[in-house]
């Protein structure tokens, strides 16, 4: 009997030694969705040992659960999509700031958080797209210019529910002011030429069935409808070149401030950020890398070099409450 004891005692500690000494692991909350993220994460475990254990959901939902955990979140790592989401995590305090040189290295000033609570991981463009048909690209030159006169009936865009408006719309405040931005918001308004889709993707739809001419919509979006069909009567046009850039937005994370497993953590984020990563992670979405010593994916590089927006994205959360309230009363739905 005494045998017995001191055997499964010695096994219990092989098991427990061999827990800490291999089974290193990281735990992701993730809104990139998971055909994005799986394949990197399988090649950070190959490489590391380190295993990735990971939920994808809705950015907003998955905020809310890691505030409902509070000190208890099993989530070291929070991933998630648009500047707007990430500025809001770490006004919500869920995010810890992390002093990684490499990570500052790696991802440029304006596409991380100013207290390095977030880092973008992928950049990915709002711009303009165009039907060849209806269109001379050299009738466009910027956003503000979709609410001329000759756009009236021939403007598509998505709702200003989503995101990805809210922070353009609060770029364009940072950048002009509220009546300013109010003015050329309610001119687009104007110029739609039926109500705003739910989708970037139904609103390049209605680009290729003529219901309007000009959408704005981000690059991936136009990217993957390319891929299905490569003579689409579709292309981008790169507004804004003389003056302040093409909207720039990225998806990103950081890491939570209860993470159990920081050190892990930030090795996993840190590794995103890199070269050996940037390529896979922008490619796999048609993005662009946020890290800049790394090359696009030939069928995104060929939409042409373009200037972006040199912003801060973090804006881009400091003003998305004016950004809805100023959408609401220029009557954009
Ligand atoms: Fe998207």
């Amino acid at each position: 009997m005494k045998k017995l004891v001191t055997l499964s005692l010695a096994a219990l500690l092989i098991a427990a030694w061999s827990a800490s000494a291999f089974a290193s692991e990281v735990v992701v909350y993730s809104a990139r969705k998971e055909h994005l993220i799986k394949p990197l994460f399988k090649a950070y475990t190959n490489k590391t040992g380190t295993k990735v254990k990971y939920i994808t959901g809705k950015a907003g939902a998955l905020l809310e659960r890691i505030k409902a955990e509070g000190a208890n979140t099993p989530a070291d790592l929070f991933l998630t999509v648009d500047a707007g989401n990430l500025w809001h995590a770490a006004e919500e305090g869920v995010l810890q700031s992390l002093d990684s040189k490499e990570l500052t290295d790696n991802i440029p000033a304006n596409l991380r958080d100013p207290e390095n609570r977030w880092f973008g991981l992928s950049v990915r463009a709002r711009t303009i797209v165009y039907n060849k048909n209806e269109v001379d690209p050299a009738e466009l030159s910027t956003y503000e210019a979709l609410g001329d006169e000759k756009w009236k009936g021939r403007l598509l865009l998505r709702t200003s529910k989503k995101v990805y408006n809210q922070s353009l719309v609060a770029s364009m405040i940072a950048e002009k002011g509220e009546a300013e931005t109010e003015a050329i918001v309610k001119s687009w308004v104007e110029n739609l030429a039926v109500a705003p889709f739910s989708s970037d993707t139904k609103t390049l739809e209605a680009a290729i069935a003529g219901v309007g001419d000009v959408a704005v919509v981000n690059t991936y979006y136009f990217g993957r409808l390319l891929k299905k069909n490569p003579d689409l009567p579709l292309a981008i046009f790169w507004p804004n070149q003389k003056t302040t850039g093409v909207h720039m937005n990225v998806s990103g994370g950081g890491v939570t401030k209860h993470a159990k497993n920081k050190s892990e953590a930030v090795k996993l984020l840190e590794w995103l950020s890199s070269d050996e990563a940037q390529g896979k992670f922008a490619s796999l979405n048609m993005e662009y890398p946020a890290n800049d010593s790394v090359q696009p994916d030939p069928l995104v590089a060929a939409w042409g070099e373009f200037k972006g927006n040199p912003m801060n994205v973090a804006k881009y959360g400091e003003y998305q409450a004016a950004a809805i309230k100023l959408m609401d009363r220029a009557g954009y739905k």
